[in-house]
């Protein structure tokens, strides 16, 4: 075992946790305050005996021995505080321990047993604006300081023994609120009681003896901890209003019917599962001591910061008036989420931090994913394997090429089928490797920054696997794993697009001189892989069925079957798609893949397979152009240190980490059996409107030079960028448009009603 799997194998559990957040939980409902008793939250008695009531729960000492607990399990207690909206400054806490058991960095520090004032009895303040304070050193050599000045918005210092504060060059000092110089004053923010203002007229404080590194970590730490309370409000004032939109009937329907209340918690829910997985990798990344975690964390805070509170907005436009009553529990939890993400520089400072991680001194790349020991090695397997076969001159030729004619290579999906490696994610009954999720995600990933060309028909494929008669998986499985056959999908029609059971092209059962078979006559639209082999074709076999999807049938159509017309088109990225007509086109009996009828079935189960992957490819494509975004920032010392552009990246960055959080649950999820269709929609919706968002924002950062399109004189990466921007749309739009997952989000994720 490694360091790393060592250290892994004390920490608590998943299991630990879920046991945690019980305990706090039922903790702070039978001993908190009711939710009616508005003063009493912002009582100091009240928080000092459910402070007292915490530590006795030995929730105080988190963070002093590893196998007890860490971050993971700070962030648990913190979601909870702010869920309960229980105003205990536990943070401050919880970094101090961590600092005293050497804990607080990757490169680990001493321990400090000798620290008096961190017993059961110390209820810790924190304060993290430096700029408020002066100090001064008096005579002599001690670790004290003098204080000077202000501090503002410290929360529960009236319950509080001590406060913990950072000094304007970034040391941290300790200070006792009950000192000598000391005055603490009720002070509102966002319209709220439980701040206070606290004063020091040459205040002595001692001074930690913390690195500037172990400094910079404690404050990072500690917004990651506020970011985690956030969360847990904003995510308990969502669930109230999702069962509000059940109840609540307006116009004789539960508001949760109507398509714009549907999309608004769809929004949310993607919302607060993009900071959920953000929290729990940053924290995780903490305990395990990982190298990028500080990155990690700050991506979260960058995300979180900004994207709670659009949460905590469009929770309260779904309550309507019941929820801005202040007797309602909303209003405590949209002030949570505010002074939360605000405090200590917002997003904005974490956006800097990222920015800063990516363009300045050598720059770096995006933190590569731990994919597990099989994914990590296969993922160098498959750069070696790239560095020969898709490099130097042959890559250059195919780069060469106008883009319509760069959709395929015919000679590189043969070598890549001498590999296996399209049957990367098959059952091996089939041919194929059954490789897990995070080894597919190491292929996606490696193929993505090779720039390779796709290959496969993973789609036609599972349809094959799942309904196929043993004689049509040994006739066209083979092909498709030797790169030698590709199939396109011809589902839509001009009248069925989205609404795909409205299809009309027909398929008539015929028993003539050709023999047993089908006939059939229509018209497909927006067909992409028009020029393949085979036709992966739904057509209408029982016209008369009710509902309508249960007329249809799924067929494999060879594209050289007589009456077959093509009509191809160009599309905004320059690709192509084609409007393809069949007249008369007769295929054998056997062309049939399922039930007859069935259709509908075998076209859902076998996109279903593919859903949870859909949203991880688009990321990869953008983490990808991302980093090549940052190459050229930096090559421009004027851009890189623009503050308006480097704010750009940093907000990039972010949600760039989100979307590769929410690729990896989908991956962990289909690991533990299938990943939920909501799950993959959530996935697919963020990481198609982040390519648009990437690629609006690469326009606007790298000025005209970027609109530049291939082979234009001076053209930036041959136009890339701006392709990039035009091909994004196809993401948001096919796959099922983004809209369309929207409502599967909220009817299936939410339970909101049909
Ligand atoms: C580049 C590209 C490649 C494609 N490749 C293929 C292919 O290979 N094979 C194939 O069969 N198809 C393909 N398509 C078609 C794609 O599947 C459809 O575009 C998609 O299903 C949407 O249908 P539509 O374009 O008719 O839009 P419509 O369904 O007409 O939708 C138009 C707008 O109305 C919204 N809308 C529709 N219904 C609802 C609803 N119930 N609730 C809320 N909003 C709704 C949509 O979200 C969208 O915003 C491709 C499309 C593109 C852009």
């Amino acid at each position: 075992m490694n360091d790393l799997s060592t250290l892994a194998a004390v920490l608590p559990t998943d299991e630990d946790r879920d046991l945690l957040r019980q305990s706090v939980r039922g903790y702070l409902q039978a001993h908190g305050p009711s939710q009616s008793h508005r003063e009493a939250w912002w009582d100091p008695e009240v928080s000092g005996r459910l402070w007292q009531g915490l530590a006795e729960q030995g929730l105080m000492t988190l963070g002093a021995d590893p196998a007890e607990g860490g971050v993971r399990e700070m962030v648990v207690v913190m979601e909870e505080l702010g869920r309960a909206a229980v105003p205990i400054p536990f943070h401050g806490l919880a970094v101090t321990q961590l600092w005293a058991h050497g804990r607080l960095t990757a490169s680990r520090g001493p321990s400090r047993p000798s620290t008096p004032w961190l017993n059961a009895e110390c209820r810790l303040a924190i304060a993290l604006d430096p700029q408020a304070i002066a100090w001064h050193r008096p005579p002599g050599d001690g670790p004290e300081v003098t204080l000077q000045g202000v501090l503002h918005g410290v929360e529960a210092a009236a319950a509080a023994t001590d406060l913990l504060v950072v000094l304007p060059d970034q040391r941290l000092a300790r200070l006792s609120l009950q000192g000598h110089g000391v005055t603490v004053t009720p002070s509102r923010a966002m319209g709220a009681d439980g701040g206070y203002q606290v004063t020091c007229d040459a205040v002595r404080a001692e001074v930690l003896d913390a690195t500037p590194e172990q400094a910079t970590a404690a404050q990072r730490l500690t917004r990651l901890l506020l970011l985690a309370r956030a969360h847990g409000a904003a995510r308990r004032a969502f669930e109230m209003v999702v069962d509000y939109a059940k109840e609540r009937c307006q116009f004789g329907q539960p508001i949760g019917r109507f398509q714009a209340i549907q999309h608004k918690l769809a929004n949310a829910w993607m919302a607060l599962e993009g900071v959920q997985r953000t929290l729990d990798h940053a924290s995780a990344q903490i305990d395990l001591s990982a190298f990028d975690s500080a990155y990690a964390a700050w991506a979260a805070i960058a995300y979180g910061g900004s994207a709670l509170r659009q949460v905590s907005l469009e929770t309260h436009h779904a309550f309507g008036a019941i929820g801005y009553a202040e007797e309602h529990e909303a209003p405590r939890h949209f002030r949570r989420v505010h002074l939360d993400t605000l405090a200590f520089g917002g997003p904005a400072s974490a956006r800097a931090a990222l920015a800063s991680h990516l363009l300045d001194g050598e720059g770096h790349r995006l933190p590569e994913y731990d994919l597990g020991e099989a994914g990590n090695a296969f993922r160098q397997e498959v750069r070696v394997w790239l560095a020969t076969h898709w490099s130097g001159e042959r890559k250059a030729a195919f780069d060469a090429q106008p883009f319509h004619d760069r959709e395929f290579d015919a000679a590189f999906a043969k070598d890549l089928g001498a590999t296996g490696w399209i049957g990367l994610g098959w059952p091996q009954e089939h041919g194929g490797q059954a490789r897990t999720p995070r080894e597919q995600i190491a292929f996606m990933e490696v193929m993505e920054k090779a720039e390779a060309p796709r290959v496969g028909a993973s789609v036609q494929a599972n349809a094959l696997m799942m309904y196929g008669t043993e004689a049509q998986r040994a006739r066209y499985l083979p092909e498709i794993l030797r790169g030698e056959a590709m199939h396109g999908m011809g589902y839509s029609e001009p009248q069925a697009g989205s609404d795909l059971a409205a299809l009309k092209t027909s398929a008539v059962r015929v028993h003539d001189e050709r023999g047993d078979g089908w006939v059939i006559n229509g018209q497909k639209i927006w067909t992409t892989t028009w020029w393949g082999q085979y036709m992966f074709l739904a057509a209408r076999t029982d016209p008369a069925a009710k509902p309508a999807h249960a007329g249809i049938s799924m067929f494999i159509v060879p594209m050289s079957s007589p009456g077959i017309t093509v009509k191809p088109s160009t599309t905004m990225y320059d690709g192509t798609f084609a409007n393809i007509f069949y007249d008369d086109v007769w295929v054998p009996e056997d062309a049939l893949v399922g039930p007859e009828n069935g259709g509908w079935k075998v076209l859902m189960d076998a996109l279903a397979n593919e859903r949870g992957s859909v949203g991880g490819g688009i990321v990869l494509k953008v983490a990808h152009a991302f980093e090549l975004l940052c190459q050229d920032v930096r090559s421009q010392p004027g851009k890189s240190a623009d503050l308006l552009v480097r704010d750009r990246l940093g907000q990039l960055a972010a949600d760039i980490e989100v979307g590769r959080q929410l690729m990896m649950r989908c991956a962990m999820l289909a690991e533990s059996g299938t990943t939920p269709p909501e799950m993959g929609a959530v996935s697919k919706v963020f990481s198609g409107e982040l390519f648009e968002r990437f690629g609006e924002t690469a326009l606007e950062v790298l000025g005209p030079q970027a609109l530049l399109s291939q082979e234009a004189p001076g053209a930036l990466r041959n136009g890339r960028y701006e392709q990039g921007l035009r091909h994004s749309l196809m993401w948001v739009i096919s796959i099922g448009t983004n809209e369309i997952q929207r409502s599967l989000i909220a009817q299936r994720g939410l339970g909101l009603p049909r």
